[in-house]
């Protein structure tokens, strides 16, 4: 039978037991795979519960940049899933690099975000301004929905980045979570702070329209993140060539997997595999279930 050369190869299904023996170090991403704002998903327990006991090296590469690593180490603690700070890397992990990058050693920054989040940004060198009318942003930052009054909030950023560029001053967006939504359970989802970047870069486009100003986006789908966690799974000295990113969602998750030149898993959550699509690449496996079977 003759194939086309443009035929897309069917996406394998594989257990969690035959995911785990082919690979020897896992990232995992964790809203919609380990927990959501509910709770711990099924099976995330006993999973995270053998790769401690079978000293699977394994990292969480978390977008959410709304809590700490210690934060996020209390938040899986207390869901009965024994995960360690140093086994989390997060997007406002990556803030540092930016403002790095960027020389922005004491730019004044308005955030949108939670305490977290604010002290990601000082530790980075920013100078966090109040979230309040009229004030002079070098940088904002949309980090999260929680933290501060979503509306009220996406107008002061949205202001604040108009006063600057219609003085024909430059300013640093920046959106370490472009995430636009994450389940809060298994039948509700929230919008984050992909959707509030959406909603600012839409209307500064009204304005500038010639050259829309773009958030700069820093977590997943960017291969940044999972780059990180795959230096740590390696920095403990262990030979840990064959890495796995597990993840729900095809734009973030898996398109970082690809950035990063790592195969993925796929588990249903904000996405579902329903075939080859044209706009997002493939994960190299779906996953059915957590459960070790
Ligand atoms: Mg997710």
């Amino acid at each position: 039978m003759d194939i086309p050369l443009t035929a897309t190869p069917a996406v394998a299904e594989i257990s969690m037991t035959a995911l785990l023996a082919a690979h020897d170090g896992v990232l995992l991403d964790a809203y919609g795979v380990l927990v959501d704002a509910s709770g711990a998903l099924p099976h995330a327990a006993a999973l995270i519960a053998h790769l401690n006991a079978s000293r699977t090296p394994y990292c969480i590469v978390t977008n959410d940049a709304s809590r700490s690593p210690t934060t996020c180490a209390a938040r899986f603690a207390s869901l009965g899933l024994a995960i360690t700070a140093e086994r989390v890397t997060t997007s406002g992990d990556l803030i540092g690099d930016y403002f790095a990058t960027h020389q922005l050693a004491g730019a004044r920054t308005l955030v949108l975000g939670t305490d977290d989040s604010r002290a990601y940004v000082r530790a980075s060198g920013g100078d966090v301004l109040p979230l309040e009318p009229g004030v002079d942003a070098d940088v904002i930052a949309v980090c999260d929905d929680a933290g501060f009054p979503f509306l009220q909030g996406a107008e002061l950023a949205l202001s604040a980045a108009l006063r600057r560029l219609d003085a024909g001053r430059a300013i640093h967006l920046l959106l370490p979570n472009p995430d636009i939504v994450y389940p809060k359970s298994s039948t509700e989802m929230g919008f984050t702070s992909g959707a509030i970047a959406l909603m600012i870069e839409t209307a500064l486009a009204r304005r500038f329209a010639s050259a829309p100003p773009k958030f700069a986006r820093l977590g997943k789908p960017a291969g940044a993140l999972l780059q990180r966690g795959a230096a740590r799974l390696r920095a403990g000295g262990a030979n840990v060539a064959r890495i796995v990113m597990i993840g729900d969602q095809l734009e973030t998750d898996i398109a970082a997997a690809h950035a990063a030149g790592l195969p993925s898993a796929l588990i249903a959550g904000v996405s579902r595999w329903t075939g080859a699509r044209s706009d997002v690449a493939a994960p190299t496996y779906v996953l059915p279930s957590l459960a070790l079977t």
